[in-house]
């Protein structure tokens, strides 16, 4: 029998990450693809989730656009560490991660035909969402050896037929940090041909350095064009609780709740507690763990760049890219499947997240969002394997 699957979704059969994780599993590798720490976050956070279970607190349905409790605390968080005023009534909207907000996002407002524009490389599931919505993506390649945001290509992407901007800072999966020049270019652009903004800030809390993370809704004019999403698995390392959000002027979010309800209705009621509380821990909190992270990123890196790759010093999330060309690689995915034989390590190729192979074919993806031991063990195979 053929496959009963619809067509637009054949591409999207397989998932890099899936891919590279069950390699990892069959050679016994290091898992540096898949982002996701191997440490969990705050006790604290744990302690409200199994206290919520037992109090019989969110074992039921919560409310389907999430716990006011939580819906408040996210409008406080983007008062709190951007200056934003967002409504906690019809503002906010709370998902099972922040991937399915996105989804709902795309669903809610792309139509057949319209185009989607974004930065390539990007993140897997954006691609997916726009076919599931019938629309058109549109990839304008990071520029230059620094893969920067390029507002000339940005501009000439644009058609009668763009919908929306879909942006992702910090990046995923080059780890550079859109700067606010760029985003200032990206706002004028949006402004003038009257886009919807959809911005992906996941890795809000992870920057390292003088890299701000500056959601581009805190722009002039910006606001009423622009939903943000952020993820709690993200700024707390439960990254398997699956609550993100997206929040914005009340109209967006309206359409967004729209849709968003009829996917997976309501998830993660004793985890929402915890997330809420979460949001509201004290600057402390963020600020060790962008430098414990960050120590990790500078420990990755500077064992890559000695055994010789190319390293783009990454401003935040939890990836950094490597040009692979130095190591006598001219095609990163040939690289990541060879590599896990070879050394005992996984990697994920950008290659896999570009319509356009060229843009990506030099660059490999690592996560440093591991224990300094699992990092200084991948680098020691490394260092044998390509000896
Ligand atoms: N966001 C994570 C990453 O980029 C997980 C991706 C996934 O497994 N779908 O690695």
């Amino acid at each position: 029998m053929t496959s009963p699957l619809v067509p637009r979704m054949v591409e999207h059969s397989t998932s890099i990450f899936a891919e590279m994780s069950t390699l990892a599993v069959q050679v016994g590798a290091i898992n540096l693809g898949q982002g996701f720490p191997d440490t969990d976050g705050p006790q604290e956070l744990k302690d409200i989730a199994i206290a919520a279970i037992q109090d019989g607190r969110g074992n039921q349905y919560p409310p389907p656009h999430g716990l006011p409790m939580l819906r408040e605390a996210i409008s406080a968080h983007q008062e709190r560490f951007y200056g934003l005023q967002v409504d906690a009534g019809a503002g906010v909207v709370v998902g099972t991660g922040a991937s399915e907000v996105l989804q709902s996002t795309l669903l809610a407002l792309i139509d057949e035909g319209d185009e989607v524009v974004m930065f390539e490389p990007w993140f897997d599931i954006y691609s997916a969402g726009i076919s599931l919505a019938r629309g058109v993506r549109v990839g304008v390649p990071l520029s230059g050896p620094d893969l920067r945001p390029d507002l000339d290509r940005l501009r000439a992407a644009i058609t009668p037929r763009t919908k929306v901007l879909l942006i992702n800072s910090p990046h995923n999966p080059t780890g550079i940090v859109f700067t606010r020049h760029e985003l200032d270019g990206i706002a004028a652009i949006a402004i003038e041909h009257d886009l919807i903004v959809i911005s992906d800030e996941a890795y809000e809390h992870l920057w390292f350095a003088d890299h701000h993370h500056v959601p581009i809704a805190t722009l002039p004019g910006m606001f009423e064009r622009t939903i943000t999403i952020g993820s709690g698995g993200k700024s707390f390392s439960f990254t398997g609780w699956k609550v993100g959000w997206a929040s914005g002027p009340t109209d967006l979010i309206a359409a967004v709740r729209v849709v968003r309800q009829h996917l997976s209705y309501v998830s993660g009621g004793p985890f929402q507690y915890a997330m809420a509380a979460g949001l509201g821990l004290p600057d402390q909190y963020f600020a060790q763990f962008r430098a414990d992270l960050s120590a990790k990123r500078d420990l990755l890196a500077g064992g890559l760049a000695e055994l010789g790759f190319g390293v783009l010093m990454s401003e935040g999330t939890y990836f950094l890219t490597t040009d692979v060309r130095p190591l006598g690689y001219a095609d990163g995915l040939e690289f990541c499947r060879d590599i896990p034989h070879r050394a005992g390590v996984v990697a994920i190729p950008h290659q896999a997240l570009c319509d356009d192979p060229e843009i990506g074919a030099p660059y490999v993806r690592w996560a440093f969002c591991k224990r300094p031991s699992v990092l200084e063990e991948a680098l020691e195979r490394l260092a044998r394997g390509l000896a």
